[in-house]
């Protein structure tokens, strides 16, 4: 079949394996800065030249406000890669990654694939592609000897409300799934029962490793822990996942979101992502037996790096002015620069459990993360923590929340302030490129820009009638 096609022996059995299962239409996309979904739907009979060539894409999607009410102009004093107006926002091409074909259970006949953001004409990576960012931190880490391994755990709400439509509704209208929380609950009416059996037995058909799903402490929220494995994979996972839930809840009339704080009253929705690593042996190298609390040097000199560079990192971490409403005493999100061992009020918790499965949970992300962009600041800063033989702080073994402000080491508490703190970070430059920090802070002071100008509900509620 692959007689003059220039396609290789992978991607014909690939076309072939897709024919028989009589697929006939593909899905193509990747992330952009925000974590959402960018591509294209495909006749499957397109498939063959897209192997071949790549999809094209206009390349404006990495400027776009994340609800495309407007676009970011690329800064004067920008040096790097940076789509304009002014060049005519030509196509990119999505390169599809063979190994991540999967068919799409709650769509007809249909197919999926990630593609690699790539420049035209063989110019290389996108480097300001999340996914292409990952895969060089864990490449670097392959060449330290170190093979990563992390594993997303994804918090979100669920809403009586379709998809499109819940954004033009004031937040006191959206009717959670459950009207009280039932945190691990397992007493689920039959309706709520359905609806989250339906999201879990699709994602498990869609290939996706759920290892477990509870109620959480919101209204409405779920948890679903994602089983770990290699970074680049655990990040694809966590990543498709979000797209995944949000089209199946809407099929059933549901809106998911994985927004940190969707009401100040509930709890946020969390990303915390675990990490370990492994050496070339397949060894773990962060247990040794016999040093305190069973944690090995490289374990501790990677947390090291995580703790100093955290302040500088958070940006990447809390992406919107929103993912700061999550960080407040009693949230159990990561709210400070600390460690502890299984201690859940600590911005870091230590897992101690033999060779292989012992890890490090970094809770500050939000459920509002890019997975690509988290796993890759966790990893890089641990990292960096390894090369630096960096030694973090002492443990802390009481409720960091109940610790004196001013005795624990802090992060910044808004956005405008996170993302001086990126700007101003060479080892953000280093590990994950300058063009796309340079990129990712033009996007962040254009969202705080935005934010600045909104008169909100609170606002409003407050002043009004007083003033
Ligand atoms: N919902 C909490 C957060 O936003 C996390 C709760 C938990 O520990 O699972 O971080
Ligand atoms: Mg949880």
């Amino acid at each position: 079949m692959s007689g003059g096609t220039g396609l290789d022996e992978a991607a014909t059995e690939l076309l072939d394996r897709l024919t028989a299962l009589g697929i006939r239409t593909v899905v193509i996309g990747g992330s952009d800065t925000h974590g959402v979904m960018r591509g294209k739907r495909l006749p499957f009979a397109q498939l063959r030249q897209i192997l071949e060539h790549g999809m094209p894409l206009c390349d404006v999607f990495w400027v776009m406000h994340v609800d495309e009410s407007d676009l970011v102009p690329r800064p004067e004093d920008h040096v790097g890669y940076f789509p304009t107006e002014k060049q005519g926002y030509p196509d990119i091409v999505a390169l599809p990654d063979l190994g991540t074909v999967r068919v799409v259970p709650w769509h007809e006949d249909t197919a999926f694939l990630l593609g690699d953001w790539h420049l035209p004409h063989g110019h290389g990576p996108v480097p300001i592609a999340p996914r292409n960012v990952l895969r060089s931190v864990v490449e670097r880490a392959q060449g330290m000897g170190l093979t990563p391994y992390s594993a997303l755990e994804l918090e979100f709400y669920l809403f009586d409300e379709p998809l499109g439509t819940a954004h033009a509704k004031r937040p006191a209208e959206l009717v959670p799934l459950q009207e009280r929380p039932s945190t691990y609950g397992v007493v689920l009416g039959a309706h709520q029962e359905h609806i989250s059996s339906v999201i879990r037995q699709s994602m498990l058909d869609y290939g996706l490793p759920i290892e477990a799903c509870n109620p959480e402490t919101g209204p409405g929220q779920f948890e679903i822990n994602l089983r770990y494995t290699g970074s680049l994979e655990s990040a694809d996972h966590a990543f498709l996942f979000k797209s995944a839930v949000k089209e199946v809840a809407g099929q059933l009339g549901y809106l998911a979101t994985f927004m940190a704080k969707p009401n100040h009253e509930w709890a946020g929705n969390s990303c915390h992502i675990h990490l370990s690593l492994r050496d070339d042996a397949g060894r773990g190298l962060f247990y040794d037996a016999a040093a305190p609390d069973g944690i090995s040097a490289t374990m501790r000199h990677f947390v090291g790096g995580i703790l100093a560079t955290m302040p500088e990192l958070t940006a990447l971490m809390a992406p919107t002015p929103n993912s700061y409403r999550r960080y407040a005493p009693y949230s159990w999100a990561g709210t400070t620069a600390t460690w502890g061992i299984d201690n859940r009020s600590a911005g870091l918790r230590a897992i101690v459990e033999g060779e292989l499965g012992t890890r490090l949970e970094h809770r500050q992300p939000g459920g509002d993360v890019n997975p690509y962009i988290g796993t890759a600041v966790a990893l890089a800063a641990g990292l960096y923590g390894i090369g630096e033989s960096i030694e973090p702080a002492d443990v802390v073994r009481e409720d960091v929340y109940a610790m004196p402000a001013g005795t624990v080491p802090g992060l910044p508490r808004t956005l405008e302030h996170a993302v001086d703190l990126l700007d101003g970070s060479a080892m953000a430059r280093e590990w994950l490129g300058a063009d796309f920090v340079g990129h990712y802070v033009a996007m962040k002071r254009a969202e705080i820009e935005a934010q600045s100008r909104a008169v909100t509900d609170w606002e409003v509620a407050r002043y009004l009638e007083a003033l």
